[in-house]
């Protein structure tokens, strides 16, 4: 019972070292590359609405036709003033309007800006680290000025965020995109620690307490328009939100990479932001928690299948726990949520290995532990066998001598008194056996009693006495002893009774066994001491193996099993206690018991 919850207690342990591993790996910057991708991929498959965002563009044709960098604000009037000749919802410029330039130029834009109804301006930080807001004059037009910054990450350098507010040296510009929304909303922005809301729009953090900001959903590609061609395109842009911004590569070289691998300017970027922000659906990174409780439950199903399963059975069912986390981030993401594919999947496979390894190995050790039960039972047959044949054929020989012959009354007498002793031998070897297999199995009942140590040493220095006698062996009880033992006294006896025998048994005639007590505190050292044939080092080893008798022991002529030291440890064990032994081979033996006395009140004697 304790065995197989050590077992349980391991196998969990392993699972759970699998799922902190797999967290751990989930977190590491190649996982977070593949998770990236995998989001990258699942996105671009995503079918979504049309637009009403269009980018007019100052293209490099718009250079070639309308001149180059210094007629910027020209440009930028020019189309304003083409944009003007129909109805639009929104002109969001992305062209940064700070500082004076040539006076002309400045009063065209000045004049254009004004006419244009629904305006916003950008602001960003410039390289001396300001605000870089567009000049008094122009800013007076603008409903808004948003800012025009965006995230690219720093490892694979994609643009799949906008933060939807930045501040620089306390002062805060919201998104180009988000003003251009809430100017067409008619709305203000309110703000909360966890989300923006923008007339009924509601915008949640993409990273729950950090700054706002918004996963841009790429979906459709966004209507381009040349600057340069306007004029002939009006239909393109009416009643569309325009983004108007620089998309030469001579002058604007914020070209950005995007999810769908394509690789974009700026002001597409905003536009896209915006119709994000126009279709209303967003999308949210799943939290640590959510993350960390589903590879929580892979780990629990995949140690449950192991558990309970095996072999082919627990591959099988195990299969689509592993192919599930492929399959998650789909899940998630119709659910619009951003799901990572690297932690459930190195969580799913590294409890599978764990698992499948673990139990492999327990299985292996419960064979092994079968086939070492199997032999050692298959090793006591044979010597019940063995030990049996001798007795059975004494009691047969004169069995058959008894029914054949007519025997005088005192021959008859002498082979019934042989039966009887025999078939005695015969109950013993069985008893032992039955002993040892059920010792060995940890089956054997032991009583909880107390009785006193004395007892159980007079007990059996009195059955020991005539077999010592015989061969004129002194036995002598030298030290008293005393404690109060707790246990089984009849187990206890068998041992003390196995040890005087065999001191008794090994040693030559005319020498003497003494038992010495001793009690320091709550330990009991019982020894019994002898003269006799001694064992070496060696020998001393392998005594307490079941079935094992020293050559010495054979020279003796002494009968024996090999077996009564094996049942004396097992039961000294039992009861808390052990054995020590030291032997001079031809010198003498001395076996010394080490038990615990117990605290409880001594029984009467
Ligand atoms: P058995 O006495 O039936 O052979 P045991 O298990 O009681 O079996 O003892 C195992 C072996 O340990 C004996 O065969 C003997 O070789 C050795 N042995 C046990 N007690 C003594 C002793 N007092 N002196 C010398 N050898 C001993």
């Amino acid at each position: 019972m304790a065995a197989r919850r050590v077992q349980i207690a391991g196998y969990l342990t392993a699972v759970a070292a699998c799922l902190l591993l797999g967290l751990l790996a989930g977190w590491n910057s190649l996982a977070v590359r593949i998770d990236n991708q995998s989001y990258d991929l699942l996105s671009s498959l995503e079918d979504n609405p049309g637009t009403d965002a269009v980018v007019v563009a100052i293209d490099e044709a718009t250079l070639r036709a309308k001149g180059e960098r210094s007629q910027i604000r020209n440009i930028v009037s020019e189309a304003l003033e083409t944009i003007r000749r129909v109805s639009v919802l929104a002109v969001a410029l992305d062209v940064t309007l700070g500082g004076e330039s040539d006076p002309a130029q400045d009063a065209r834009l000045e004049t254009a800006l004004r006419a244009t109804p629904i305006l916003i301006l950008p602001s960003l930080v410039d390289s001396a680290g300001q605000w870089e807001d567009p000049a008094p004059r122009f800013r007076d037009s603008a409903e808004a000025i948003g800012h025009v910054h965006y995230e690219t990450n720093q490892s694979d350098g994609v643009t799949r965020e906008l933060s939807l507010e930045t501040t620089f040296a306390g002062d805060h510009r919201w998104a180009i995109a988000l003003e251009t929304f809430r100017s067409n909303r008619g709305a203000e922005i309110i703000e909360s620690p966890s989300d923006l809301d923008v007339g009924g729009t509601h915008i949640p953090d993409a990273h729950p307490g950090d700054a706002h900001a918004m996963l841009i959903r790429y979906g459709k590609t966004i209507p381009v328009v040349s600057a340069a061609t306007l004029d002939k395109h009006l239909d393109e842009i009416r009643g569309k939100t325009v983004f108007l911004g620089v998309t030469a590569l001579s002058m604007a070289n914020d070209r950005l990479k995007i999810p769908t691998g394509e690789t974009i300017p700026g002001v597409t970027v905003h536009a896209h932001a915006y119709d994000t922000l126009r279709r209303g659906a967003f999308y949210t990174n799943a939290s640590a928690t959510v993350i960390t409780s589903v590879c929580l439950a892979l780990a629990a199903a995949v140690a449950l299948i192991f558990a309970f399963f095996s072999g082919w059975t627990a591959y099988l069912a195990v299969l689509p726990l592993l192919a599930l986390p492929l399959y998650l981030p789909r899940l998630f993401l119709n659910a619009d949520t951003v799901f990572p594919i690297a932690a459930p999947t190195a969580v799913a496979w590294l409890c599978f290995a764990g698992a499948a390894t673990y139990q492999h190995f327990v299985i292996r050790g419960t064979l092994r532990r079968t086939e070492a039960d199997k032999a050692r039972y298959q090793e006591a047959i044979h010597w019940a066998a063995h030990e049996m044949r001798t007795p059975l054929t004494a009691i047969q020989g004169s069995s058959e001598l008894m029914s054949r012959y007519k025997l005088p009354e005192e021959k008859r007498g002498e082979l019934s008194a042989m039966i009887n002793s025999e078939s005695k031998r015969l109950a013993r070897i069985i008893q032992t056996f039955l002993d040892v297999e059920r010792l060995a199995e940890g089956q054997m009942e032991m009583k909880k009693e107390l009785f006193q140590a004395a007892d159980v040493v007079d007990t059996c220095i009195a059955r020991v006495l005539p077999i010592a006698e015989r061969k004129n062996i002194q036995l002598t009880l030298d030290t008293p002893v005393e404690g109060t033992l707790t246990g089984d006294r009849e187990l206890m006896e068998y041992a003390f009774y196995n040890l005087l025998t065999n001191a008794v048994k090994y040693s030559p005639s005319d020498t003497h066994v003494r038992v010495l007590g001793e009690t320091h505190g709550h330990e009991l050292r019982l020894a019994v001491q002898d003269q006799g044939i001694g064992m070496d080092a060696k020998e001393l080893k392998s005594i307490f193996k079941k079935f094992y008798r020293t050559k010495r022991a054979e020279q003796s002529g002494e009968t024996g099993t090999g077996i009564g030291l094996s049942i004396v440890q097992q039961i000294v064990t039992h009861h808390g206690g052990r054995i020590d032994v030291t032997s001079t081979p031809g010198k003498g033996s001395c076996f010394t018991m080490v038990l615990t006395v117990s605290h409880a009140e001594t029984p009467s004697r």
